[in-house]
């Protein structure tokens, strides 16, 4: 695998492989790697000839308050399973040149992002669309893989790739979790071993909501009920949100009759946890 950190020299390495018309496979990530972050790497290294991956903290897409200083950073660690699974290109871009002085442009993407992470959490979307388009643009792939962990992520991208004509084929892969049922997150290494041992209700709550749809129950705002009550017998979580929406719009709906998710993401002693699953 060779580790490449700037655009030009990745550009460089890229340019004879697409030429012999190889398929570039591409997973962004944040690094901190777990099994989650293989999951869409080994589908890469499947599907395509080469796989690119990138590790970038993006500072556009933490607001002033979240933990861009203290995100888990491991690049040896990262680097060592990244070989080990196959990859062929490591790019781990300096925040220098992908956000130089004076920069100036973003991208957005508006209705999907009304609800959900979009609505708590300002300008997430908009550092996120930003910085993925200029990855995209550098590394040109043919196909890239996200995480159903993200999901609004997945469908925001998804979005922005269609409505900006982007010639790139998303794949959105199933949420990879701990034996508890935890899902899998560079930021459970934030959790102490008591709070490690409350995060796994949001999984059972989720859970217990699904299993309540498979015996009949379609209506929202009582399989929203379920996840809550069952939540706030935990006095740690503070609820963000808890919300079903249409898995196409990601706008709430009233009643379940067609693929939705139920998405929530909580706070539990400073650490922000998001989970979902997918109905029909
Ligand atoms: P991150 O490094 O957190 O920005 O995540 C990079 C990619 O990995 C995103 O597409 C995430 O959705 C995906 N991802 C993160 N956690 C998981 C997980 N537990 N299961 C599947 N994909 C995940």
């Amino acid at each position: 695998m060779l580790t490449i950190e700037t655009i030009e020299k990745l550009k460089t390495a890229l340019k004879p492989l697409k030429m012999q018309g190889k398929s570039i496979g591409f997973v962004p990530t944040m690094g901190f790697l777990h099994q989650g972050h293989l999951s869409l790497i080994e589908q890469s290294i499947a599907d395509n000839p080469i796989t690119v991956v990138s590790i970038f903290v993006n500072p556009a897409q933490f607001q002033p308050n979240m933990d861009l200083d203290r995100y888990p950073r491991d690049l040896a660690r990262d680097t060592a399973l990244l070989e080990k699974a196959g990859v062929d290109f490591l790019f781990f871009p300096d925040v220098t040149e992908i956000y130089p002085e004076n920069y100036q442009t973003w991208v957005e993407v508006y209705q999907l992002t009304d609800l959900l992470d979009g609505a708590s959490r300002a300008g997430y979307f908009k550092g996120i669309c930003t910085i993925v388009l200029k990855l995209f643009n550098i590394v040109q792939p043919d196909k890239t893989y996200f995480g159903q962990k993200d999901i609004q992520q997945a469908r925001v991208i998804q979005k922005m790739i269609a409505d900006l004509h982007l010639d790139i084929d998303l794949k959105i892969l199933p949420i990879i979790r701990e034996n508890d049922g935890l899902a899998m997150s560079s930021r459970n290494s934030y959790l102490n071993e008591k709070d490690r041992k409350i995060a796994p209700l949001l999984y059972k709550a989720l859970c217990e909501a699904e299993k309540r749809f498979e015996q009949g129950e379609h209506r929202a705002n009582k399989l929203i009920q379920i996840v809550h009550s069952i939540l706030s017998q935990e006095s740690a979580f503070i609820i963000d949100y808890i919300d079903i929406v249409d898995a196409n719009t990601l706008q709430r709906v009233e009643q379940v009759t067609n693929t939705a998710y139920l998405a929530l993401a909580v706070d539990l002693h400073g650490t922000r946890l998001i989970d979902n699953t997918q109905y029909l």
